[in-house]
């Protein structure tokens, strides 16, 4: 029988990445994708669930299904902190 959990990995094609210490805190991610951006008590925001990175940047990898929502999280981000990478080919779309 096929691991699920390990389907479920393969299946998170994206990577979503926030340069937490350059984030101005203007709240645009949080309105455009609140599912995945929440704003924290420090003013900045912080993507849902993520890993924390030693350099405080904050990681998590998504699914195909939710690249959309965040790709427009990404482009409403003033100061484009918000990236994207496609874990598959390393293209790093934003
Ligand atoms: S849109 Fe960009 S600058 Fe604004 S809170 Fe989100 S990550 Fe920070």
């Amino acid at each position: 029988m096929a691991d699920e959990n390990q389907i479920a990995e393969t299946t998170k094609k994206f990577q979503i990445q926030h340069d937490r210490p350059n984030c101005i805190g203007c709240a645009a991610c949080a309105a455009v994708a609140p599912d995945f951006w929440t704003m924290s008590d420090d003013g900045k925001s912080d993507i849902v669930g993520c890993r924390k990175r030693d350099d405080e940047w904050e990681e998590l990898d998504v699914e195909e299904k939710d690249y959309q929502i965040n790709k427009e999280a990404a482009d409403s981000c003033p100061v484009n902190v918000i990236h994207i990478i496609n874990k598959q080919t390393g293209e790093k779309i934003i």
